[in-house]
């Protein structure tokens, strides 16, 4: 046992160093900050936790999984046990953390935090398992990340509440299994696909959150507004709620950025025209869309006659990374309908021709088919 307690021990220890967001952006070379990325930003921590929702009936859309959802956590108080394992999976800042982090209100139980690639050690999970106590949950970002041995280990220990160790190397080495308090494991995704199916089978529920309707981005932008106490007319509101690309996170940095603007260029007043002329600032255009966006979109048609044009070809004609193209610009390009994604590449549709105002271009090529 006091091997045990040495291994967890040490690995407590490294646990309890970086944040969580400090770890990620630390394993992500290619983060770049972005004014449309879905992606949260170190410096938006602190505010996020302020506008961040805190119950389920705050939680504004995402209707589908609301229901359910809330029948789990009624039954499962009921019966006095935890809910069973929840996997959330959708693109980034459509409101997984802030779900994870309501069930745990709801259910009256401590939440702790991490992500897939923070975890680089068994001993990394098995402090953080060891540590929860009967209830908690446990929250893994990033869940598609994990190494695979973490991930076999976590396999025990979402089954039967208990995780087996391997102490010592070669022929004296030996397992110990180590008892666990039942918990409750939300692991978030933004990439089901990358998922093993021995994984995705361990999680009693599945909910995949949708790109938000317009109306319910205007009344988050409306609420936020409101709880950042500025100045703000419905009709602006609903301006920044057109151009947020459907996603919670991004209007809320646009609220933000419009407050800024109409702050130092105004008197801190946000109309509709000021919205405007900051929207136009920052480059993002009335569907929300910003420089790069434009960029892929006037790539597959200039360069590519439309496409199809495979994911790599296209990343490297617009200098941007293949996965920055696949996670933050085309899940929005797709939901607008500004491309297609086919089994040859990917294609603009008629659609982007007419954003970009080309339209003209669209019959030519129409033609030729
Ligand atoms: P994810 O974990 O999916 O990347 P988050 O849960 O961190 O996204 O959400 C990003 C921000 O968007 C949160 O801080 C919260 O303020 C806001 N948000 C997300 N979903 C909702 C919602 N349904 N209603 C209101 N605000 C939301």
């Amino acid at each position: 046992m006091w091997v045990i307690y040495q291994v967890v021990k040490k690995a407590q220890k490294r646990y309890n160093t970086p944040t969580m967001t400090e770890e990620i952006y630390k394993l992500d070379d290619n983060f770049e900050p972005r004014l449309v990325d879905p992606k949260e930003q170190v410096e938006e921590e602190v505010i996020e936790i302020t506008l961040r929702p805190q119950t389920l009936g705050d939680f504004v859309g995402q209707e589908q999984i609301k229901a359910p959802l809330n029948i789990s956590i009624e039954a499962a108080k009921k019966r006095s046990e935890p809910i069973e394992h929840v996997l959330l999976y959708g693109n980034p800042g459509l409101g997984k953390t802030t779900l994870a982090n309501i069930i745990a209100k709801e259910m009256g139980v401590n939440i702790k935090v991490t992500a897939g690639p923070a975890l680089e050690r068994v001993g990394d999970l098995a402090a953080i398992l060891s540590n929860l106590e009967e209830g908690d949950i446990l929250f893994i970002d990033e869940i598609h990340r994990m190494n695979k041995t973490i991930e076999e280990v976590l396999y025990s220990a979402m089954e039967d509440f208990a995780i087996d160790l391997i102490l010592g190397k070669g022929p004296a080495a030996r397992t110990m299994r180590m008892p666990l308090d039942k918990f409750t494991l939300i692991g978030a995704t933004t990439k089901m696909s990358l998922l093993s199916g021995p994984l995705r089978d361990r999680f009693g529920h599945v909910f995949h959150l949708n790109f938000y309707e317009h109306s319910d981005i205007e009344k988050i932008v409306t609420r936020n507004a409101k709880i950042l106490s500025l100045d703000a007319h419905p009709e602006a509101c609903e301006v920044i709620s057109k151009r947020s690309r459907r996603t919670p996170r991004v209007a809320n940095r646009l609220l933000k950025r419009v407050r800024d603007f109409a702050e130092v260029k105004f008197d801190g007043k946000i109309d509709k025209d000021i919205t405007h002329q900051a929207l136009e600032m920052l480059s993002i255009d009335e569907h929300g869309l910003d420089e790069v966006d434009k960029k892929i979109l006037t790539a597959i048609i200039e360069k590519f006659e439309g496409g199809p044009v495979g994911l790599n070809t296209l990343a490297a004609a617009v200098a941007e990374e293949m996965d920055t193209i696949e996670s933050i610009y085309e899940p929005y390009l797709l939901q607008t309908g500004m491309i297609d994604r086919t089994p040859r590449g990917r294609m603009a549709t008629k659609l982007a021709y007419e954003h970009l105002n080309l339209g003209k271009k669209f019959k030519k090529q129409e033609e030729m088919l």
